[in-house]
């Protein structure tokens, strides 16, 4: 049983059900939380004999890193082992005032975007919730998190209770605290689960993975655009900022020669205008295997340009780590290639 599933409630009950009283289920949970722990022999205040029973009975941890990459900037991606010796990359991003971690939701990816590494061998399983907890908790005790983004590997809403799960536990005030606005979900566009969303979590931002504001160019790259075209997941979003008085973000990965044209970069400042989105511009990261190109930084400042000249709000997103393959999934990657 992997602990870090459980919130607050969860863990009393397990206590009890060990035959324990309730409060060291609480005792543990602000354990995991409050200090880094290898084993329940680190958790402050817990019987030293229960403590050793448990960590016989199983280990605490769900993972293990098994390879790290530091870039010259700060940021460091760790490749995590799960129990069943699935892979999985979580990456940290320090700045001046935040420390933002990057969760993987899935093993692999089932959308299979043509420009990225994690859906090149489609899905191997869903992450726990607290497989996920863990990835952030791992960083947690070199600097304490302030930001969480689920933009690793995999499609946060088809892990829908999972992701939703992890969040209320990484919230939870006994924890590690973490305001719900200080979390990001990515979506390739699931459209009726950005509809339940809204419902379920209105204060967490929501980003959407267009890449396109054309079906023709959006089914070819996000494969999912053939599910749920342009037309309906703007329907979503219009339901979305109906109830969310919140702006979501629009992501949108530059591929040279294939969204790149004056006419895509109106059409998507109309697109974004319409939700007063913000839009994010992230350069390529080449990926072995991958049939796309970098475009040129020029073409890359002339397209923020253009898509500001017809009304829209775009940034060009900084390369976090792009010494160290830091575009998700690239680490895994390399590790399966020498295997
Ligand atoms: N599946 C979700 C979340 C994970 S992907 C989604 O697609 O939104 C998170 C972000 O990483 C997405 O915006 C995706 O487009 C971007 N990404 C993936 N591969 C990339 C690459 N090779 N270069 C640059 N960005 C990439
Ligand atoms: Fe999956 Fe997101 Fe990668 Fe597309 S970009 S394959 S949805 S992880």
């Amino acid at each position: 049983m992997n602990l870090f599933d459980c919130n607050l409630e969860d863990l009393r009950r397990w206590a009890t059900d060990q035959g324990l009283p309730a409060y060291r289920g609480q005792q543990i949970f602000e354990g995991l939380y409050q200090q880094p722990v290898q084993r329940f022999a680190d958790i402050k205040g817990l019987p030293k004999k229960l403590a050793q029973d448990l960590d016989i009975q199983s280990p605490l941890l769900p993972a293990q890193e098994i390879r790290r990459q530091t870039s010259a900037d700060g940021t460091v991606k760790s490749l995590l082992r799960f129990h069943d010796g699935a892979l999985a990359e979580c990456v940290s991003i320090p700045t001046k005032n935040r420390h933002t971690i990057c969760v993987s939701s899935q093993i692999g990816c089932p959308v299979g975007c043509t420009f990225c590494a994690s859906g090149l061998d489609g899905l191997g399983r869903n992450l726990s919730a607290g497989e996920m907890v863990y990835q952030v908790l791992f960083h947690h005790g070199r600097r304490k998190v302030t930001n969480v983004v689920y933009m690793g590997s995999g499609e946060p809403l088809f892990n829908y209770t999972n992701v939703l799960k992890s969040i209320e536990i990484l919230a939870e005030p006994r924890g590690l605290f973490l305001g719900r606005r200080r979390f990001t979900v990515s979506t390739s566009g699931v459209a009726d689960k950005i509809r339940q969303f809204a419902h379920d979590e209105p204060q967490v931002t929501l980003a959407l993975s267009l890449h396109a504001p054309d079906d023709y160019t959006r089914s070819r790259i996000v494969p999912l655009n053939k599910k749920w075209p342009i037309a309906e997941l703007m329907s979503a979003m219009d339901d979305y900022t109906n109830k969310v008085n919140r702006r979501m973000t629009l992501e949108y990965v530059l591929l040279a020669d294939d969204n790149m044209s004056r006419q895509q970069a109106s059409k998507l400042a109309k697109l974004a205008n319409r939700y007063g989105a913000h839009i994010n511009l992230i350069p390529f990261n080449p990926v072995s295997g991958v049939p796309h190109q970098l475009p040129a930084w020029n073409a890359v400042e002339a397209f923020a340009q253009q898509v500001e000249e017809a009304g829209g709000h775009a940034t060009i997103r900084g390369q976090r780590g792009a010494d160290i393959d830091a575009a998700c999934g690239q680490l895994k990657e390399r590790e399966q290639a020498k295997t």
